[in-house]
């Protein structure tokens, strides 16, 4: 039974019981309307109160200027918004720029407008990427494949000073940022696979105080630790993350966005006629994936899966009634704790543990390990295969699932989102130390 199990998958991730067991009841029969809600209209009273009650929710919990901001959900998972990010963002820079042409040609100079974005884009148009582990390396190869490698700055590769391995994040002062007027500058603020996450926001992409032109528009993606810290949303141009991990079930992707980059949509003909100099692929977005399309009607456009909402509205309600005033603060206290429990096991045992990240930057949503034979090549602790598989069939027997790491790495990884309890996370650390002095 599931009181029996302890589960640790990445994602597809454990789900509050009381939250699926009320979306069950609303599978078949939704309040007793004898309808299910994965039968209503997505425009029906009913979802619409769903869709405010998750923004209400949400806003709560991470403090959301609602004047500055908009919440948005739409299709796509996080992989959408590895594309939907610079199409809606360097459409948006790209519309900055007509306009002020416009202004300062005038009206009517349609050839001189496009001539002189054309100049700008090739001799200004960036998009910065932070690639710290296998998320954000899929994110910037999606924005070279849309945009062309030429306007595509990795600004900061893990794995140039790390044996070609991820694992940390390479010192601000390495990073070649942009100096100014990016489209935007992307990170991954979890990585899900590598177990890396960034301890704060990065100093460098901290606000200079200038007008909103020379301001850095931060895109983050938080798939795998949504809600699990406090953040201050105020720092971000857009934060996106899909559902699967702290926030409901798979098939809806949240998205809060700084206001006023929506509706900078240059017109089509506009875009075409700029081709070839921008490939047209990364600056149109399809039109369900229009941010500015999405926030005109209310996350509606087209059909919202009001189910899977529904299964995030009442994660979201249940952290705002479980924490209060503490907000997501409350929820943080917790991920730390649970975190420290586990890296401790670890860190206890090092002849069979070694924890793949750097110290200064594991993740508390994702811990990533290997087990040890003991023996060490070019200083590095060689994994056994053998004992993993044997701590991973003695995990299986204890009813602790899930630990199998991500194909791509191997070794083993537990991850800790908000609905891994604090005492299934004292039993991981349990069976840790006893396998380690077995
Ligand atoms: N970003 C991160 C950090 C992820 O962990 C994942 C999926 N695990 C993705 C993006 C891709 O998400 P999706 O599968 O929803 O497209």
């Amino acid at each position: 039974s599931r009181s029996e199990i302890a589960y640790f998958g990445a994602g597809p991730a454990p789900l509050p019981t009381a939250a699926l067991e009320k979306s069950a009841e609303a599978l078949v029969n939704f309040e007793d309307s004898g309808l299910s809600l994965a039968e209503i209209s997505h425009r029906s009273p009913t979802a619409n109160k769903i869709l405010a009650d998750a923004k209400d929710a949400l806003a709560t919990l991470y403090d959301i200027p609602t004047d500055e901001y908009d919440v948005l959900f739409l299709h796509g998972g996080g992989t959408g918004e590895f594309s939907a990010t610079v199409q809606n963002l360097v459409g948006a820079w790209i519309e900055k720029r007509r306009r002020k042409a416009v202004a300062e040609l005038g009206e009517g100079k349609d050839a001189e407008v496009l001539d002189r974005v054309r100049r700008e884009i090739e001799a200004e148009l960036k998009v910065d990427y932070l690639v710290t582990g296998s998320w954000s390396l899929k994110a910037s190869q999606e924005a070279t494949r849309l945009l062309s490698a030429k306007y595509v700055n990795v600004a900061a590769d893990s794995r140039k000073s790390n044996n070609g391995k991820f694992g940390k994040i390479p010192d601000e002062k390495e990073w070649k940022l942009t100096p100014k007027g990016t489209a935007f500058t992307y990170y991954c603020d979890n990585e899900t696979v590598d177990g890396v996450e960034f301890p704060g926001f990065p100093k460098s992409l901290e606000s200079t105080g200038g007008s909103e032109d020379d301001e850095r528009i931060v895109v983050a993606d938080m798939s795998s630790n949504f809600l699990s810290r406090k953040i201050d949303v105020r720092k971000f141009g857009v934060i996106f993350g899909g559902a699967q991990k702290n926030l409901g079930i798979t098939g809806i992707t949240v998205i809060i966005i700084r206001k006023s980059l929506l509706n900078l949509v240059p017109p089509p003909t506009f875009l075409h006629a700029l081709s070839p100099v921008i490939p047209l692929s990364g600056a149109i977005p399809p039109i369900v994936f229009s941010f500015s399309t999405i926030a005109a009607n209310n996350s509606l456009y087209n059909t919202l899966p009001i189910f899977n909402l529904y299964v995030a509205t009442l994660v979201l309600q249940s952290l705002v009634s479980t924490w209060g005033s503490q907000k997501v603060s409350g929820q943080e206290a917790i991920a730390d704790k649970k975190a420290a429990l586990i890296y401790g096991a670890l860190d206890a045992f090092p002849d069979t543990y070694h924890v793949v990240p750097n110290k200064s930057v594991r993740s508390r949503m994702n811990i990533c390990f290997r087990i040890i034979s003991g023996a060490q090549t070019n200083n590095e602790a060689v994994p056994d295969d053998g004992r993993e598989k044997a701590f991973l069939a003695g995990a299986e027997k204890r009813g602790l699932l899930g630990l199998k790491g991500h194909r791509s790495v191997g070794g083993i990884r537990a991850s800790n989102y908000n609905a891994v309890s604090e005492e299934n996370a004292q039993k991981l650390a349990g069976y840790l130390v006893e396998f380690a002095k077995a």
